[in-house]
């Protein structure tokens, strides 16, 4: 007999656990776990994220299982609650909130107060005594269905409730009275009525299931789909819908609603930190409308209530071994618990919660180390301001310092103008009386963020803390005029482009441009990396081509360098004249001559090199871009030179003109320069040897250069290049008398050196991964014109994530793995690494640890990132690596 196994669409909380995390959402998991610990959860269930999926399968309708098996699952909460939805009988009211398996806040949609109708709200009226509170309740319903279910703009329903208050002369919505509530129910049911058409539904059900949609259409609205873009969340995964019974924050003055964190997410301070509004709902404080009071002052309000609170969020701390972000209701003294997750927090908190939490004996080292997103210590490596310059700065005024860091830049009013503003190229702040999930875009494109309104978990403060922006919140001096684009504090008026700086630590408003510096790294920050150090196995080096990145990289904790490109050692004032002179000689004694010019300079350059490396490693790349990167494009500037060389400038230009390729990254570059000119390469190998004897000699550091030959894609290639490098490498330590050591190997970022790397491997005692012109090679976009279509790519799934940032392993790692496999059988102790600018993309790095690779390189600032990063993929492929 054939059993039919029917998929199961929705779950009861009591049956989820958090690791039903991808089918229930975050936010479902948690409410499932909590209940299951017996904490005090309302009643609920979720409907998956695969229902949602299959939603839009179903070309985005609700389909007549699903809604059945909503049905059941609503009849158990109506036989558990003792109350049934939209009836006059002691009415069951839901909410109904969005969820997906990685945290999106406020980026979906919700629904409070679910079941009220005309005649419910009567029921309601009856069971709590309260008509006020029912009467609010079911004018709260229709504002918010209306808006996110029939999609009506809210203005429509916010000047009704104006003028309602401006009539009766009060400021505040707690003195509106049942009547008056009741007077702008009908006035919010005729705009229902005006701008759909329709009445307002007065079906609970299809309230309900009308609610479902929106919220899985929700999983597709712009500021969404921007927010997982930024955030590389996949677009497939779907968001859960989880419907519960509420409870009421706003049942008069024994009840409340707040948000909190177990530890401070600014600092990482370990007390409890959060707000909350007394006769409120949740939708109140998340909004930043009322500024909330610090959580500190419940305990005087309500001390049973704080107490229980305070020992519920030990508890989840401990159950989930990380800093938690709880929202929480208390109604008429008792406290419910709406929401746990892990807190979305700033790097240096990320840092202080994880090593304080290994202290207090809650983590071992190893978890304390995934606790930290790698990519968010960059962060802790940038500047704050000048101590000298701030104390002097003119303080503006003082909001909350919601998210830290510093920033300096124009006064701008409006997402838009930000975005303008940053494609202009300059640097803005975004001053905005609060900003809502529609502000994203700004919101990124802008240095900081400075709000009028709100609290530390406005959408500002939340938003900003996660994107590591600087945020200064609800800064209620600043009176904002959008439409004359300026701002007062006091009497003083601040226009549209005048620049201000904030000091998202303290929460200062400053009047002007403060210069910054570079940041102190903190003792926790350098334990956590300690820590990380003795648990990788990958090196870390860096890419650095002045002695100035070079100690900045070792101050972060380099190794050594995987990349010294030399060409940008070219282009300098004083030395890209002789560089010009030397490409543009018609005959080799020309260039020789220039050539020797640049000796001394790219010598000194290595020398200082060296000795800021110690005895680290040094890789040296020969030189690699196309000539006509260094020439002059403009006729001003070919003229120009043309007179400083003393030649005529027809003949100039049409040496200029012969340099120019159709598909230069394909042309004449790298190591095909060295077979037309060995003599570039001469030069350079000249300066390399010579450094190091230098150093070795006046300061006893043992330098081993690696020179690295770039653009191999035949075996015979390399070794032309190589009898270069070795004839003049030992011409010079013959003459020098002295003995030296160095390495000769290639970069391997053609294909075909990938794929015939054994070949390779018999010449070359080093590759390095240049994965930059190895994905543009495999993947056939040009790495300068990709960004174009790349970003669509991404909106159409065609590409999960841009190949130049993270690895493509599929393709790009298959040839990598090919070049692993035969250069190790080709020469079993061949050193490997990776240059390009995936060395300093975490994901990338855990695939160059499974590659079994020796090093990463990355950009010094990258350094610390990839430190942890490597770590991190030790952790998770335990015994794997090779
Ligand atoms: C590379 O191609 O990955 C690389 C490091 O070289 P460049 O970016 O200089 O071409
Ligand atoms: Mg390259």
């Amino acid at each position: 007999m054939e059993v039919e196994i029917v998929k199961k669409y929705v779950y009861g909380f009591h049956e989820g656990t958090t690791e039903m995390k991808s089918l229930l959402g975050g936010k479902g998991a948690n409410l499932g776990e909590m209940t299951s610990i017996g904490l005090p959860v309302p009643s609920g269930f979720t409907v998956t994220t695969e229902a949602c999926n299959q939603y839009y399968e179903e070309g985005g309708r609700l389909w007549e299982e699903l809604k059945g098996e909503i049905l059941a699952h609503l009849r158990n909460l109506e036989e558990k609650m003792g109350k049934k939805l939209g009836t006059s009988q002691n009415p069951l009211l839901v909410s109904v909130r969005s969820g997906s398996a990685v945290s999106m806040p406020g980026m979906m949609d919700t629904i409070l107060n679910l079941g009220l109708n005309d005649i419910s709200v009567e029921g309601l009226v009856s069971a709590t005594n309260n008509p006020r509170f029912a009467y609010d309740s079911y004018r709260r319903f229709i504002q918010m269905f209306g808006d996110v279910v029939l999609e009506i703009p809210k203005y429509k329903f916010d000047s009704i409730l104006e003028k309602k208050k401006a009539e009766k002369g009060i400021e505040e919505d707690t003195k509106l009275t049942a009547e008056d509530l009741q007077d702008i129910i009908e006035k919010y049911k005729k705009v229902v009525k005006k701008e759909t058409g329709l009445d307002f539904p007065q079906d609970a059900k299809e309230q309900l299931f009308m609610s479902v949609e929106a919220v899985f259409k929700s999983w597709n609205n712009p500021r969404a789909k921007v927010y997982r873009r930024l955030n590389d969340i996949p677009d497939v995964l779907g968001t859960a819908v989880n419907i519960q019974s509420m409870v009421f924050g706003n049942m008069g003055d024994t009840s409340g609603t707040g948000v909190a964190f177990t530890r401070d997410p600014s600092t990482g301070e370990n007390k409890l930190f959060g707000e909350f509004l007394m006769n409120a709902q949740g939708e109140d404080v998340v909004a930043g409308i009322r500024t909330p009071r610090p959580i500190i002052e419940l305990k005087a309000k309500m001390p049973n209530a704080y107490d229980k609170f305070k020992e519920v969020a030990e508890l989840l701390e401990a159950h989930y071994k990380d800093m938690q972000d709880i929202e929480f209701t208390i109604e008429n003294q008792e406290l419910y618990i709406l929401q746990t997750r892990n807190g979305k927090r700033t790097a240096l908190a990320a840092v202080n919660i994880a090593v304080d939490m290994y202290k207090e004996g809650k983590l071992s080292k190893e978890e304390a180390i995934m606790r930290v997103d790698p990519l968010q210590v960059e962060q802790l490596l940038h500047p704050t301001f000048k101590e000298k310059e701030l104390a002097q700065a003119v303080v503006i005024t003082k909001g909350l310092p919601a998210s830290s860091g510093a920033a300096t830049g124009k006064i701008y009013f409006t997402p838009e103008d930000v975005v303008n503003a940053n494609n202009r190229g300059e640097k803005a702040i975004l001053v905005r009386t609060e900003t809502s999930p529609e502000d994203i875009e700004g919101m990124v494109a802008s240095e900081g963020i400075l709000t009028a309104r709100g609290g530390m978990t406005s959408h500002a403060a939340v938003v900003a803390r996660g994107m590591g922006k600087c945020c200064i919140a609800g800064a209620g001096d600043v009176r904002i005029d959008e439409q004359d684009k300026t701002f007062k504090v006091g009497g003083k008026l601040y226009k549209e482009g005048e620049y201000i700086s904030l000091d998202g630590n303290q929460g200062v408003v400053y009047e002007g441009k403060i210069a910054t510096e570079e940041s102190q790294l903190t003792e926790n920050f350098l334990e956590l990396m300690k820590w990380a150090d003795a648990l990788r196995r990958l090196k870390i080096r860096t890419n650095a081509d002045t002695p100035r990145d070079t100690k900045q990289a070792i101050e972060f904790g380099a190794e050594g360098i995987g990349l010294c490109r030399t060409e940008h050692m070219f282009f300098e004032e004083s030395r890209i004249f002789v560089m010009r002179k030397m490409i543009l000689s018609r005959r080799e004694e020309e260039r020789r001559n220039a050539l020797a010019q640049l000796l001394p300079m790219q010598r000194e350059d290595f020398v200082e090199i060296f000795r800021a490396m110690g005895d680290r490693p040094v890789t040296i790349r020969l030189l690699d871009p196309p000539l006509h990167e260094f020439l002059p494009h403009e006729e001003e500037d070919i003229k120009h030179l043309a007179e400083k060389m003393q030649v005529p400038y027809r003949q100039l230009l049409e040496v200029v003109e012969d340099l120019k390729e159709m598909n230069p990254m394909l042309g004449h570059r790298g190591c095909r320069l060295a077979v037309t000119y060995p003599e570039i390469y001469e030069m350079q190998v000249q300066a390399i040897i010579e450094a190091a004897i230098i150093v070795k000699e006046e300061d006893g550091i043992d330098v081993i250069p690696e020179i690295m030959i770039p653009l191999v894609g035949e075996l015979k290639e390399l070794q032309y290049n190589k009898d270069i490098v070795l004839r003049k490498a030992r011409e010079v330590i013959e003459e020098q008398g002295v003995d030296l050591n160095y390495l000769i190997g290639t970069m391997i970022e053609v294909p075909r050196a990938a794929i015939t790397a054994d070949d390779i491997a018999t010449e070359a005692e080093f590759f390095s991964f240049g994965t930059n012109d190895l994905t543009q090679m495999t993947f056939g976009y040009s790495r300068d014109d990709a960004g174009k279509f790349i970003k669509e790519y991404k909106e159409k799934n065609i590409l999960e994530k841009d190949p130049f940032q993270r690895i493509d392993r599929k393709g790009v790692g298959k040839l990598m793995e090919i070049a692993v496999k035969l250069g190790k059988e080709a020469r079993p102790d061949i050193k490997l690494g990776i240059c390009g600018e995936h060395g300093g993309d975490p994901n990338s790095i855990e695939f160059c640890h499974i590659l079994g690779l020796d090093y990463v390189s990355c950009s010094p600032y990258r350094v610390p990132v990839a430190r942890l990063a490597a770590a991190q993929a030790a952790i998770n492929n335990k015994g794997q690596s090779k």
